[in-house]
């Protein structure tokens, strides 16, 4: 069974304006050979080159909302890919008016790619992409304007080849090893030989949550269910939570209860507001209810391996 390398890299953890040490809001999920990436905040490309995260592979890019620090460094981006010799297609998500934010831009900048941009119109909740082995949702978010949260869910893969069985079998080492161990019932000497005698129970992939700008919701709890890896906004700190609910943004402690509710296995945090130089405080909130919390920072690397091994940095 191959396994597929996932690992969640930050370009830019910022709120709304950027300081020294944070960038403005993008977050790539590298998967195998594709990358995907959740916004494009202004200035995203710069970590975007320096993360190595390579300017010709697979690429899907979801925008969450369309306000400024989340989009953008579309453009940009888009270019620089282009300027870079970039030749493969782009998919790229979000609402009705993203859109019209691409190709306005595009005409009155007289940009043009070397490669195929197909934009998606993310009409409504649900079912966005549906690859070979993984699926990609939306829910709507509660922000103040219309904005979406994504998971990226992967499929159940085989169970367990059980080797010691297929020895003792005298089934031959080799194609008919795979079939079985990819769950395919195979034929040898005549008779059928059912892939479950020698695979245990199919396993879980991976579900990564992603929530963009948001207030928590009994919605969002839902959909983030047992996410392994949950992505969560956190602007502000308790003290500032009147303007969380103005502005529609969670506080730390707010964003780590929806995480224990929905029983995520661990929750990383980003999103934080310029004024904070020092995160410890959103840390120490956040972690009063639950403790597998991870704070991100620009470049940070986070692997994400199969369910069954731990989360390592
Ligand atoms: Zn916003």
């Amino acid at each position: 069974m191959t396994l597929v390398e996932l690992k969640i890299v930050f370009l830019g953890t910022s709120g709304a304006i950027p300081t020294y040490e944070r960038g403005l809001s993008s977050i790539v999920i590298a998967r195998g050979d594709e990358i995907i990436i959740f916004d494009a905040g202004e200035g995203m490309q710069i970590k975007f080159l320096r993360s190595k995260l390579g300017i010709n592979k697979k690429m899907k890019i979801f925008i969450t909302h369309i306000h400024g620090d989340h989009c953008l460094g579309l453009l940009g981006l888009l270019q620089t890919l282009s300027l870079m010799g970039r030749t493969k297609p782009i998919e790229i998500f979000g609402e009705p008016r993203l859109q019209e934010f691409i190709l306005i831009n595009q005409k009155i900048l007289n940009f043009n790619v070397n490669y195929q941009i197909t934009i998606h119109t993310i009409q409504k909740e649900g079912l966005l992409v549906e690859e070979k082995d993984y699926l990609v949702k939306a829910c709507l978010a509660d922000h103040s304007i219309l904005a979406f949260s994504f998971i990226l869910e992967e499929n159940r893969r085989p169970g367990i080849f059980n080797l010691e069985r297929a020895h003792k079998s005298g089934i031959p080492e080799g194609q008919l090893y795979s079939l079985l161990q990819h769950g395919f019932d195979i034929e040898y000497k005549g008779t059928k030989i059912s892939a479950r005698e020698f695979t245990g129970p199919s396993r879980a992939g991976r579900k990564i949550g992603i929530s963009g700008d948001t207030r928590p919701s009994k919605k969002l709890e839902i959909f983030f269910k047992g996410c392994d890896v949950l992505v969560f906004e956190s602007t502000f700190t308790t003290q500032e939570r009147k303007k969380a609910i103005e502005r529609f943004h969670s506080t730390a402690l707010e964003a780590s209860s929806l995480a224990k509710i929905a029983k995520v296995k661990k929750l990383i945090l980003t999103h934080f507001s310029s004024r904070y130089t020092n995160l410890k405080l959103i840390e120490t909130e956040a972690k009063i209810n639950f403790e597998n919390i991870l704070i991100a920072h620009d470049l940070d690397v986070i692997n994400v391996p199969y369910p069954e091994k731990e989360l390592t940095k």
